[in-house]
């Protein structure tokens, strides 16, 4: 395929699942010429700081909780202190061994790989660190996305997500600021390790987008499980505790108050052995006037697309507001020869979206089948304690839409119940009152990524009320009552 005008036929540029995927599928299997460069480490955010860390972290954190069940149930066991730093071995163990297979899956398709930065110079020309200049028929920008934090004085004594994998050891208590996935997810986690955890969130209810009455659940959930989180909050200063004694005797934890600033200084060092942020406790103002210290504070404000420094305006490429990469449908830039999938795009920031991205790229450019992507009814889950699975609209979104019945219930799980516990779960359907279509279904329940992936194919493909009901409940489970809902809660 390549001929001797370009150095390669495709220069991509971000080793992460999307990049990784369009590399090695134009190789291996449309025999493209192609390289990739990468200046960290390959498998991008989800391998090495986000999706698989962090569910790493999720199924840590659920022992202990097991293990106080497993009490009602016979068993005498007791739960010892979680200790973070042989987790974290076997958790880097565990990435290095990923980050292995991708490299090993790249060098196996011979896609050629620069582990260093690159930069696009023009609409064929691709500069990297080193200096060298690589020519490429087609150019791949899929340089993921970064945690941004609040345009706030002292914002850098907070850490973001990706420092979370680094801590040396875990902090007794944390402040987490934000109310979506990733500031939900770790509030959770971190709860579930044992360390005291705040959150504030400046809306009125965490998860703002989700359909309202799972994200009430979630909220309560998670209070219930001794999280203090806090909504119409928000963080307005922060310093050093001891800086010039900002502020009153610090009313954090009372653990917070056992950890001495040598100790803090531990917990943030990253791999290199330099402090990266704090080097004490952090003294918070908020918004409604509260003041409190804590070990950490924890910034999950979002994220934004990698195009900084990347000569992509130069080479005429267009970004949008968010500083994401404007493309069309088959994610083409305004330069036609350089297309951009995954996070970068401000598209949806989510890993099998930009896998899939990937596939129709390369399904479009180098199997001549223009395939755009479909981001319609794209199901996704939150982990945090218990799980929401979602798919379609949102109750609130479907009202505006059309007339609707909403099948609900919510429930104490058996197995939960039986142990004691009052935690409820909730499975929710939105159906179309005209064509009887599922047009959303909204889980909140421990499972729910998984439940919700096998429903998502029945909402995927339109399937109606009555044909989810013609299914025989699978009995006893939770999700049966997806099936077994006859009558609407409510109309709207
Ligand atoms: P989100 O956009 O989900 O949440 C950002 C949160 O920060 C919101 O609650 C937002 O509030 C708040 N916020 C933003 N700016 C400020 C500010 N200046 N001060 C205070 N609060 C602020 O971003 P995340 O970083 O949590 O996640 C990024 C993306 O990563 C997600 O959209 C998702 O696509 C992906 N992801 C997916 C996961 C999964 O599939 N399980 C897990 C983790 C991430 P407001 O609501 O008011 O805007």
């Amino acid at each position: 395929m390549a001929d001797d005008t370009f150095d390669y036929d495709l220069f991509v540029i971000g080793g992460g699942s999307g990049g990784v995927r369009a590399a090695r599928v134009a190789a291996g299997e449309h025999g493209a010429k192609v390289a990739l460069a990468e200046d960290d480490r390959y498998g991008g955010t989800c391998v090495i700081r986000g999706c698989v860390p962090k569910k790493l972290m999720v199924f840590a954190s659920s022992y202990c909780g097991v293990v106080e069940e497993a009490a009602q149930y016979g068993w005498d066991h007791k739960s010892g202190p979680f200790d973070w730093h042989n987790f974290k071995t076997s958790m880097n163990n565990e990435l290095d061994r990923l980050e292995g297979v991708y490299r090993k899956l790249l060098s196996g398709a011979d896609v050629e790989t620069f582990d260093q930065r690159a930069r696009i110079k023009d609409a064929h020309t691709v500069e990297l660190s080193d200096g060298q200049t690589k020519t490429a028929r087609h150019i791949l920008v899929a340089t993921g996305g970064a945690p941004v934090r609040p345009d706030l004085p002292n914002a850098d004594l907070g850490i973001v997500s990706d420092d979370i994998f680094q801590l040396d050891k875990l902090p007794k208590s944390i402040l987490i600021i934000g109310g979506g996935y990733i500031a939900c997810e770790f509030a959770c986690i971190f709860n579930g390790l044992g360390v005291d955890v705040t959150q504030y969130y400046r809306g009125a209810q965490i998860l703002r987008g989700f359909d309202d009455e799972a994200r009430g659940l979630i909220a309560e959930s998670m209070r219930e499980n001794g999280i203090d989180l806090h909504v119409g909050s928000n963080i307005v200063e922060m310093a050093l505790a001891d800086d010039a004694n900002r502020g009153p005797t610090p009313t954090g934890s009372d653990a917070t108050m056992g950890a001495s600033n040598q100790d803090i200084e531990v917990l943030r060092k990253d791999t290199d052995g330099a402090v990266a942020g704090q080097s004490g406790p952090i003294w918070v103002k908020t918004t409604t006037g509260t003041e409190k210290v804590f070990d950490i504070v924890l910034f999950a404000t979002g994220r934004a697309p990698s195009t900084k420094d990347m000569g992509l305006e130069d080479a005429g490429v267009e970004l949008g507001r968010g500083g994401g990469i404007v493309v069309n449908e088959y994610s083409q830039t305004a330069v036609p020869s350089i297309h951009a999938i995954g996070d970068v795009t401000g598209r949806v920031a989510l890993t099998p979206v930009a896998i899939r991205e990937g596939m129709a790229f390369v399904q479009t450019v180098f199997a001549g089948e223009p395939t755009p992507v479909d981001h319609e009814l794209i199901p996704s889950a939150i982990f945090t304690q218990p799980e929401m699975g979602t798919v379609g609209m949102t109750e609130e979104e479907a009202r505006e839409k059309e007339d609707i019945e909403v099948y609900c219930t919510s429930f104490r799980p058996m197995q939960t119940a039986f142990a004691g516990k009052s935690n409820r779960v909730m499975m929710k359907l939105i159906v179309s009152k005209k064509t009887r279509v599922v047009l959303g279904c909204h889980i909140v329940a421990p499972a729910a990524g998984e439940l919700i992936q096998m429903v998502g194919i029945a909402v995927k493909n339109k399937l109606t009320k009555e044909q989810f009901d013609m299914t025989c409940a699978v009995h006893p489970t939770m999700s049966e009552e997806l099936v077994t809902m006859r009558n609407p809660m409510r109309t709207a």
